[in-house]
């Protein structure tokens, strides 16, 4: 029991997290200002310190960043100083080059790239699947980019994608893949999108809120006719280590929980960056991977990859092992369904 205890606490401070999330009261806002970037929960949105009058006797809900995270050094949409020190930064006109060079293979297989939408500050939000959706066809769900700075998960989604069209997971998965979520986030190198909305924090039972207005009703078009899907990942940045998201025992029951530990385990063989990793959390009612279990049934989870990886270091971990990180999860996906 001891040792079990001990093996709560310490993997809880190993793997961090996407976002340190807490409820303060207001007077500790100042103090914890020294060490983080404060955001404070108002009306929906997440906003800076100087944006809102703070009680001091009232608790706040806060999202805190680490202070000295390069994601906060403003690069107005120059991100050469950040790749001299970190893998290269993923950006919006990255997506559309990757994208454009797939564009054959995509329609050769019966599919199309679409705009369905843009995002606040105009650009594209992309789909990527069937033109026309087979509901018996066993189908896998992934997304990325929900939060801007996390620009490790699209490289991860582009070995992925290049994995699924040039494998033979293509003939017996359909795939329904949105790739970046929060275009402007990643242009700002922020969490938020250009409302301070946290966009993993506005999913609602059929809509959601800007950009995962778009992006959550047109997955529920696509979907809704579908009666086996086997998988829907969505693809985020840790603060310091790999690990998935997921829901504990009480969440959705026993066999549930097992399902997921099928998948996280396989995909370890493969991965040995996310090497099993995981941290449970019933998350936040508004949250997609929260949605997908409880209002849409779905073997979702959250997939979390070190957003800043300094291009020296221990492990030499490279942006092709990003690549190959990808590649696992459809060896893994088409191993177990
Ligand atoms: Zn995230």
């Amino acid at each position: 029991m001891k040792n079990l205890l001990l093996g709560i606490i310490i993997s809880g401070s190993i793997f961090a997290e996407c976002v340190d999330e807490r409820i303060v009261a207001g007077l500790s806002l100042e103090r914890l200002r020294s060490n983080h970037q404060v955001r404070v929960l108002s009306d929906g949105k997440y906003l800076t310190l100087d944006k809102i009058e703070i009680n001091p006797v009232i608790n706040y809900t806060v999202q805190l960043l680490p202070k000295n995270e390069h994601s906060y050094m403003k690069n107005n949409g120059d991100f050469s100083r950040y790749n001299r020190k970190y893998i290269e930064y993923y950006t919006y006109a990255q997506m559309q080059k990757y994208l454009s060079l797939k564009d054959s293979e995509i329609s050769a297989i019966e599919y199309e790239r679409k705009t369905i939408g843009r995002s606040l500050e105009g650009r594209d939000l992309f789909y990527i699947g069937p033109k026309v959706i087979d509901p018996n066809m066993k189908t896998i769900i992934m997304f990325g980019r929900h939060h801007g700075d996390e620009g490790t998960a699209n490289w991860i989604i582009e070995g992925y994608l290049n994995e699924y069209l040039a494998s033979s997971q293509n003939e017996k998965f359909q795939l329904i893949l949105y790739p970046m979520i929060n275009p402007d986030g990643a242009m700002a190198q922020t969490r938020y999108n250009k409302n301070n909305y946290d966009l993993n924090r506005t999913w609602t039972k059929t809509s959601g809120v800007d950009e995962t207005k778009i992006i959550h009703e047109h997955l529920r078009s696509k979907i809704k006719s579908i009666k086996n899907i086997v998988i829907a990942l969505d693809m985020h940045g840790s603060i310091r280590e790999d690990f998935f998201y997921r829901v504990d025992e009480s969440f959705a029951g026993q066999s549930f929980y097992n399902l997921q530990s099928t998948f996280i385990n396989r995909l370890a063989l493969y991965d040995p960056w996310q090497a099993g990793n995981t941290i449970h959390s019933n998350g936040h009612p508004n949250m997609a991977r929260i949605v997908l279990i409880r209002d849409y049934k779905l073997h979702a989870l959250t997939h979390e990859t070190i957003r800043n990886i300094p291009l020296r270091n221990r492990r030499k971990r490279s942006k092709q092992n990003l690549i190959e990180q990808g590649e696992a999860i459809v060896k893994a996906i088409s191993d177990l369904y």
